[in-house]
């Protein structure tokens, strides 16, 4: 209740500012409501997705609770997700691995993506918390840092991206296809306690947050979001994580959302979002600048 009363203003801060009104921007369209045209209207063989793996095998991100690697976590969970876009028809599915260190792994990536002239991008990655949160217990004969303060999924849009209206939409379709089933986000990333790393939670009912400045979603030549899909430096979650229970459910949000997202915007076409041009430019233009390499999502 605490965290709710802190969060309250941000909330309605958010909701003034346009939440409910892109909502309503993209569903509702000139033939109906966008969950009728879904279905029908996505081209699945010519869209594609390009699902980048978080971090490289060189710079393997943040370790869990239990001393693994994010990276591996990534892999896992992009890997699933590309079978199930696979599987629901998205045949030119693309699983972006890069090599390499971690900064320059990140500009060959956004060049590999674009090169592939995807429709769109989604980073995964795993969460983890600032140094100033570790506890240290000992898992395995090993001292491991760990921190059990916070858990679940959070999703991120750069509003410098190519397309912030489009990139934002589809964070929006994926934050409530994971709601849908059952998972929760993590409101943290709006606390001053967060420092460099707080956010500006742009939809507080499905937790899609603003970072202009993540280098793979401003300088993709398309629609981007990054799914940090769960902690693991919390012991709980890490071992959910690792579940295929778990792994399963938020391969079927992703490629709900995709669905939905495909039958809006179509292959590779500009302008086929419905509603008002660059309205996510509109709901917070004067958010604070935000240091150009913070720890954790990339
Ligand atoms: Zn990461």
């Amino acid at each position: 209740m605490t965290l709710y009363r802190r969060m309250a203003p941000v909330i309605a801060l958010a909701l003034l500012l346009g939440q409910s009104a892109w909502h309503c921007a993209w569903a509702e369209g000139p033939g109906g409501p966008a969950k009728k045209l879904a279905r029908s209207a996505c081209d699945h063989a010519a869209f594609r997705v390009v699902v980048d793996v978080g971090h490289t095998a060189e710079s393997p991100g943040a370790p869990s609770a239990r001393g693994f690697w994010e990276y591996d976590f990534n892999l896992r969970l992009a890997t699933l997700v590309k079978q199930k876009l696979l599987a629901a028809g998205f045949a030119k599915t693309v699983l972006l691995v890069t090599d390499g260190p971690a900064r320059k792994s990140l500009f060959a990536r956004v060049a590999r993506a674009n090169q592939l002239s995807a429709d769109l991008f989604l980073s995964i990655h795993h969460d983890s918390v600032p140094d100033s949160f570790l506890e240290r217990w000992e898992y395995e004969g090993h001292e491991r840092g760990f921190s059990d303060r916070f858990k679940g999924h959070s999703i991120f849009f750069s509003n410098e991206n190519v397309d912030p209206d489009a990139s934002l939409m589809f964070g929006q379709l994926l934050g409530e296809q994971l709601q849908a089933r059952g998972l929760q986000y993590t409101p943290h990333y709006i606390e001053k306690f967060m420092g460099h790393r707080q956010r500006l939670l742009v939809d507080a009912k499905v937790g899609v947050y603003r970072y202009d400045q993540l280098i793979v979603l401003r300088t993709t030549q398309m629609p981007a979001v990054l799914l940090e899909a769960g902690s693991i430096i919390n012991r709980g979650e890490e071992l959910v994580m690792n579940s295929p229970e778990r792994q399963s459910l938020i391969g079927a949000a992703v490629t709900d959302a995709v669905e939905g997202f495909c039958a809006i915007r179509r292959p590779r076409t500009p302008d086929r979002v419905a509603g008002p041009p660059r309205a996510a430019a509109k709901l917070a233009p004067d958010v604070a600048p935000q240091p150009a390499s913070p720890a954790g999502a990339q």
